[in-house]
């Protein structure tokens, strides 16, 4: 099949770069010059496992091309995929700009009978107003068929659940399109729901919204262990063996962050304010987790009085590991407040520092290794759970610092490996501390 994506994001290129290794020939648009000079030159624009080896393979076997130009890129497309940003408006809702600017863009040159696909997370009711918007640049010629296909797949194995889709949602009320973006998807040998337009935009928000409120929960569960005294990783292994509940995202931490799971969530409370559907649980969960992203800074408050002066090394700037992602990531109101006591920052992150740089400029200092971090600082906070980060050894961790005092985010080490390590302070989440 020939396809066009639009938008070389997360979501495109993955799309993109997936689907020409399934064997269709994919021509991906993106406005931005750089990532397109980038692509060209077999150079992915965004960290992802395993991303640029199915880059240079599929460009090299030819089925792989990148533009600038719309035209160039829809010129006989059967199917055009539209993954461009969707990013939260100050309201709440989702900022359509840049997907309704891509419509516009496209509509001049979509061929007679091409499909538009929506992969975009887009509030329920756009699909419907994207084919309007298509009706009324008019011509004649342009395609009245739009789908509805959410994505799910997850930053820092975007390329892998690409390939390996727990499910794929085609939404439409019309047959035909439905079934030519099924047997696009074929190679794969996904799970398939169909259903109509609606319920498949709604499908992605109500997933996502789950998993977060997930994530809150636990947090919350992990917040009254520490009060009580019990051990939120062995409350997460008891309740997550039961198959009902499930042990994904059931770990407690310092809340989620990432360009999706705050958007949407929010989204899905304007769309319940919108229809005037009750629905505080979700603004719970978007309050739960705000209050967490502060617990490390909380701790180190309550250990140290104040923080004036502190040396705090910060490990990790990205939202979760294996991403250079850093849209709502924790680390940014930690460190915003670490700045605000008056303490002085350093920090690390194996592939975010650019993206920090953008985010920081000289306001905290960046170093190129977890040693020239942690050198004679007074406490590390592990905000990311990279894995160069988890194999840290702890006593040569402490031997560099200032004071032995550590506060893990993310539940990094086990008892042993803290309790190896003699003259440690160590404050993990939802567990005691080990001092
Ligand atoms: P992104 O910001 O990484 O990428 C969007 C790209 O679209 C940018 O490269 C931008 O230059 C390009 N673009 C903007 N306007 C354009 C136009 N008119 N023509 C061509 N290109 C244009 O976004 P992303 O993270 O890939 O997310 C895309 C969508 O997918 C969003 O709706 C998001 O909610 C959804 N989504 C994201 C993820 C994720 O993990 N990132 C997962 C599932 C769904």
């Amino acid at each position: 099949m020939r396809i066009a994506v639009i938008g070389t994001g997360y979501v495109g290129l993955s799309t993109g770069v997936c689907l020409a290794e399934i064997g269709h020939h994919v021509i991906c648009i993106d406005t931005s010059e750089e990532k397109i000079t980038l692509l060209r030159g077999g150079k992915s624009p965004i960290y992802e496992p395993g991303m640029e080896e199915l880059l240079t393979k599929n460009m090299e076997a030819k089925r792989l091309q990148f533009t600038t130009s719309h035209r160039e890129g829809l010129e006989k497309s059967e199917v055009i995929i539209v993954a461009v940003g969707t990013p939260q408006q100050d309201s709440g809702e989702a900022d359509l700009t840049y997907l309704f600017q891509a419509i516009q863009d496209a509509a001049p040159y979509i061929e007679k009978g091409s499909i538009i696909v929506i992969k975009s997370t887009v509030p329920v009711g756009t699909n419907e107003k994207v084919k309007r918007l298509l009706e009324a640049f008019g011509q004649n010629k342009v395609s009245p068929f739009v789908v509805s296909n959410p994505e799910f797949l997850r930053q820092g194995s975007a390329v892998l659940d690409t390939l390996n889709p727990d499910r794929i949602v085609i939404g439409c009320e019309n047959k035909e399109p439905a079934a030519v973006i099924e047997k696009m998807y074929a190679p794969l040998n996904a799970k398939v729901v169909k259903t109509d337009a609606r319920s498949a935009e709604m499908i992605k928000y109500a997933s996502n919204a789950f998993l977060a409120t997930k994530i809150s929960f636990i947090n919350n569960i992990g917040n009254l262990c520490e009060a009580v005294g019990a051990n939120v990783e062995d409350v997460s292994k008891g309740m997550g063996l039961d198959q009902r509940i499930g042990a994904a995202f059931l770990q407690s931490g310092i809340g989620y962050g990432g360009s999706c799971f705050p958007k949407d969530v929010s989204a899905l409370l304007a769309a319940a304010k919108e229809y005037h559907v009750p629905f505080s649980m979700i603004e719970e969960t978007m309050m739960i987790n705000n209050r967490q992203k502060l617990l490390l800074v909380k701790k180190a408050l309550n250990r140290f009085g104040d923080l004036k002066h502190k040396k705090i090394a910060v490990l990790g700037f990205a939202f979760k590991p294996e991403t250079d992602d850093m849209r709502e990531a924790p680390s940014i109101t930690i460190i915003h407040s670490l700045l605000n006591e008056g303490a002085s920052v350093i920090g690390y992150d194996p592939v975010a520092t650019r993206n920090a740089k953008g985010i920081f400029g000289e306001k905290i200092a960046y170093a190129t290794s977890v040693g020239e971090a942690i050198k004679e600082s007074d406490a590390v906070f592990i905000v990311t759970e990279w894995k160069e980060i988890k194999q840290l050894v702890l006593s040569e961790v402490i031997s560099q610092m200032k004071q032995p005092i550590v506060f893990d985010g993310r539940n990094s080490f086990s008892e042993e490996a803290v309790r190896d390590c003699e003259e440690i302070e160590y404050y993990p989440i939802g567990k005691p501390a080990i001092i």
